[in-house]
């Protein structure tokens, strides 16, 4: 065999979670990966993927490289063999979702949105409380749930309830406005429209049970959310917008998934999306919508109390 390796471009073409993926079971860790070690005997994960997915190392063993360095101590075999291994398609490759470092623009609007979450206060006894209760949501307010009052345009303040929305790798992406009345109802503005999402909230979820456990349920909204988890006593996350549904990451603890969807055509087709997309992760899905003819999951509670 001859010609040259182009390590660099083996890197790049294939991210160490791609390889290892292929060959054992991997876990998010914020921005790293965590696994049982593939070459090792390992019952804890002792080897990690380094932000960045091109370098690893393990605890255990003391190996460690890229990923070129992973194929040749898993099948003992030299760097030409390892790289045409890799090249020539001869090794189980999975697609592992990437965690993107965001651009500089992104993380301007991250940081902002931040920012504006930092400076928001608790949501008890606040307009955005009073425009929970208002819908009939009686359950305790998880904490992703904040109020501040935030500039509209540019002359006035409104009164803001501040949804947390929290990224793929844990940490926060950005936030979503849902501007008020002072006494608690939608504020009246152009086009009807309340909701305002900022950062980089594609991939995010407002996690209104903080963590993600095998059995999940999806909302599109934080009212409908908030209304499923009384309804169901589940958790539940609600993407900003039933059109980000689909794009929601979930971690790897999930195994089972019900999307609560809205009862007309945009709300089924967007909830359809998603399932495709959590069963084509290999996840068991299934769409529910609200019972007695309501359009929403908020409906159906409000219903149920009368
Ligand atoms: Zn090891």
């Amino acid at each position: 065999m001859i010609g040259t390796i182009d390590i660099e471009a083996i890197r790049t073409d294939y991210p160490v979670s791609s390889v290892v993926g292929g060959v054992t079971k991997l876990q998010r860790a914020g921005r790293e990966w965590k696994a049982c070690c593939p070459i090792h005997a390992d019952r804890t994960p002792s080897f990690t993927i380094y932000s960045g997915d091109q370098r690893w190392h393990c605890f255990g063993c003391g190996e460690g490289g890229d990923v070129l360095d992973f194929v040749q101590k898993l099948h003992h075999v030299g760097l030409r063999e390892a790289a045409d291994m890799l090249t020539g398609s001869n090794l189980p490759v999975v697609a592992m979702p990437k965690i993107e470092k965001p651009s500089e623009p992104e993380r301007d609007t991250i940081r902002e949105a931040v920012e504006i979450w930092r400076s928001s206060g608790p949501i008890g006894g606040t307009p955005a409380e009073q425009y929970l209760r208002g819908r009939g949501i009686s359950i305790r307010l998880p904490d992703c749930l904040r109020f501040a009052r935030l500039p509209f345009g540019r002359r006035r303040y409104l009164p803001a309830l501040v949804a947390l929305v929290a990224g793929p790798d844990d940490q926060p992406c950005g936030i979503q406005r849902i501007f008020l009345t002072d006494d608690g109802k939608k504020a009246n503005l152009p086009d009807g429209k309340v909701k305002f999402s900022l950062g980089r909230i594609r991939g995010g979820a407002i996690r209104l049970a903080p963590g993600a456990v095998s059995g999940m349920i999806l909302s599109g909204s934080v009212e409908d959310g908030l209304s499923l988890m009384e309804i169901e006593g589940r958790a539940v996350w609600a993407a900003p917008g039933e059109e980000m549904l689909s794009g929601m990451f979930l971690p790897e603890p999930v195994r089972s998934v019900v999307i609560g969807a809205d009862a007309d055509d945009a709300g089924m087709r967007f909830a359809v999306k998603a399932r495709d997309k959590f069963a084509s992760e290999g996840r068991m899905v299934r769409v529910i919508i609200p019972a007695n003819g309501a359009k929403d999951f908020n409906q159906e509670l409000q219903e149920m109390a009368l």
